[in-house]
C-alpha cells in the first residue's frame, strides 16, 4: 500500500507519515502544492491525502488537474473545520471523502482504508458491452481480441466511454482530445470516428454496432439497440 501525503504543516505530516508507516504502508510526502502534484502525476499511489490550503498550487486545483489527466487515485482531502464551501467544491471536483481538521489519527486510517478497499473493487478498465479499454496500459479489446488504435483514436473512444449512453458535441470531443485546438473542425471528428468504426464495430460483424451518430448533436457509444 503506497499513499502520498500533500500538507504543509510540516510537523502533522510527518506525524500522520509515521502512523501510516507503523501501519506498513509506504509513505510519500510533498509539503507543496507543486511538489504534492508533481508526485501524484508520476507516481502510482493507493490514496492521496490532499491538504487543501498549500503554497504554490492550492488542494483544489492539483485534485482538478488529476481528474482532467484521468488519474482515479482515491483522494481524501483534509479540509479546516467549518470550511463547509471548500468540503462541497472538493467532492464535487471529485475527491472521495474529506476529514475535518482536527482530526484523529485513527479515523484518518479508517477513512483511507476503505477508500483503498473500495477502489480495489472497481474495475481497472472502461468497458460497454464486450469492448473494454484499460487506460493505464492503452489497450483496447473487443470479444478478446486486441484492436490497435492511433494515440486520438484511443482518446475519442476514451472519452465516449468515460460517459458511455450521453450524446458529446464536437465542441467536447476537441475540447478533451486535443485541448480545444481551433484548427479542428467537424471534418477531422468524422474522419477519426469513421476510422473507430471501422476498427471497433465493422471488424466485429457478430457483435452490436457501438458507436452512433446522432444527427446535428454529435456521438455517443452505447450497446442498447438504436
Ligand atoms: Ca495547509
Amino acid at each position: 500500500m503506497k499513499i502520498l501525503i500533500i500538507e504543509d504543516e510540516e510537523r502533522l505530516a510527518r506525524s500522520i507519515a509515521k502512523g501510516f508507516s507503523t501501519e506498513n504502508f509506504t509513505v510519500d510526502l510533498a509539503f507543496d502544492g507543486e511538489e504534492g502534484q508533481r508526485l501524484a502525476r508520476t507516481n502510482e499511489y493507493d490514496c492521496i491525502i490532499l491538504d487543501l490550503m498549500l503554497p504554490k498550487i492550492s488542494g483544489l486545483n492539483i485534485l482538478r488537474t488529476l481528474r482532467a489527466h484521468n488519474i482515479l487515485t482515491p483522494v481524501i482531502i483534509l479540509t479546516a473545520r467549518g470550511a463547509v464551501e471548500d468540503k462541497i467544491e472538493g467532492l464535487e471536483i471529485g475527491a472521495d471523502d474529506y476529514i475535518a481538521k482536527p482530526f484523529s489519527f485513527d479515523e484518518l486510517l479508517a477513512r483511507v482504508k476503505a477508500l483503498v478497499r473500495r477502489a480495489s473493487l472497481q474495475p481497472k478498465f472502461l468497458q460497454v458491452g464486450d469492448l473494454k479499454l484499460n487506460p493505464k496500459d492503452f489497450t483496447v479489446i473487443r470479444n478478446n481480441k486486441p484492436i490497435n488504435l492511433s494515440r486520438t483514436e484511443f482518446r475519442i473512444l476514451e472519452f465516449l466511454l468515460l460517459h458511455r449512453n450521453t450524446i458529446l458535441s464536437e465542441s467536447r470531443i476537441i475540447e478533451y482530445v486535443w485541448n480545444d485546438d481551433r484548427n479542428i473542425n467537424s471534418n477531422v471528428i468524422a474522419a477519426h470516428i469513421k476510422n473507430l468504426r471501422r476498427k471497433i464495430d465493422k471488424a466485429f460483424p457478430d457483435s452490436k454496432p457501438l458507436i452512433k451518430t446522432v444527427r446535428g448533436l454529435g456521438y455517443k457509444i452505447s450497446d442498447d439497440e438504436a
